[in-house]
């Protein structure tokens, strides 16, 4: 991706190094003025309401990290994120703000083309733990999309599970993250999110819930594809191999891909990304027409 010189955005919050309120229970400790239980089983309604307009990247099962059943290997990730910054970490920092603008200049275009106006999301990145508008949230959770504070979190370690665990490795998997979660933040502008919560809650099984969360998700890559295919017009920013990354980058964090290697066996029911195969097939949607009207997902009949 060619980004060096880019403009920087200005919406970066740097919170590395900060303590947040790290708690073995994890998100949603510290949400509703503090009177939401964690502990097993204790998690009130309001903390879980919450977890659902959250939108992430990956499929993690919220709950794991409630109930304090998460991998070991994230305290040892929270011990390695506060070893002090090298310089490859400000060239990471450097190259999400230039990302982060790259995305403000395609939407909000896009935005004044429908007669709207586009507001600029924060971009927090934190190291460990943070606490964010929709709770206090670990890096374990992958990076996110808080709606009530209209930021994205991300943790940039998470670049080096991208590259080594998820094996999907170049800049442009990276930029695909946080095009995918501004995505988060054009549904949320638009009243998509909303109106996908409001329809959760009255769906009354865990299925059908989870079915339109992969709509919603599955929405964002389709609309981190039309970023890719507008910044590129805008700045001619992709290199061969680019575009391949991101898609290798989609494929890698698919439900069955993720359930696969963590638990051997495949639920399509539990999904809530959609599977490697869709999250491809949308992105690339996304990209090939540059437009958000072959977003749909909602109308399709085939994911
Ligand atoms: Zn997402």
């Amino acid at each position: 991706m060619r980004w060096e010189g880019g403009r920087e955005s200005e919406n970066v919050e740097d919170r590395r190094g900060e303590s947040g309120g790290f708690t073995r229970g994890g998100f949603g400790g510290r949400l509703g003025g503090g009177g939401i239980p964690i502990g097993r089983g204790g998690l009130g309604i309001g903390g879980l309401a919450i977890l659902l307009v959250v939108s992430l990247l990956l499929g993690v099962n919220p709950l794991d990290l409630i109930e304090g059943n998460a991998p070991q290997q994230q305290d040892q990730r929270y011990e390695q994120s506060q070893a002090p910054r090298s310089g490859a970490d400000d060239e990471l920092k450097r190259f999400v703000s230039v990302v982060l603008a790259d995305t403000e200049d395609v939407w909000q275009a896009q935005f004044q083309q429908m007669g709207r106006t586009y507001q600029d999301p924060k971009l927090v990145l934190f190291s460990g733990v943070v606490d964010s508008g929709c709770g206090t949230a670990q890096s374990a959770m992958g990076p996110f999309y808080c709606p009530l504070d209209q930021k994205l979190y991300i943790d940039l370690s998470f670049y080096r599970d991208l590259r080594d665990r998820f094996r999907a490795p170049g800049d442009f998997a990276q930029a695909y993250v946080i095009a995918h979660e501004v995505g988060h933040h054009v549904q949320n502008l638009l009243g998509i999110s909303d109106r996908v919560q409001q329809a959760q809650q009255s769906a009354g099984n865990r299925a059908d819930a989870n079915a339109l969360s992969v709509r919603l998700e599955l929405q964002a890559d389709c609309l981190a594809g039309v970023w890719a295919n507008q910044a590129n017009r805008q700045k001619q920013i992709i290199e061969p191999g680019d575009v391949d990354e991101a898609l290798n980058a989609a494929s890698a964090i698919g439900d069955d891909r993720l359930q696969k290697q963590s638990r051997g066996t495949v639920t399509p029911d539990s999904f809530t990304h959609g599977s490697s195969a869709q999250r491809v097939r949308w992105f690339r949607t996304g990209f090939d027409s540059g437009q958000m009207r072959s977003c749909d997902t909602f109308a399709a009949e085939r994911l």
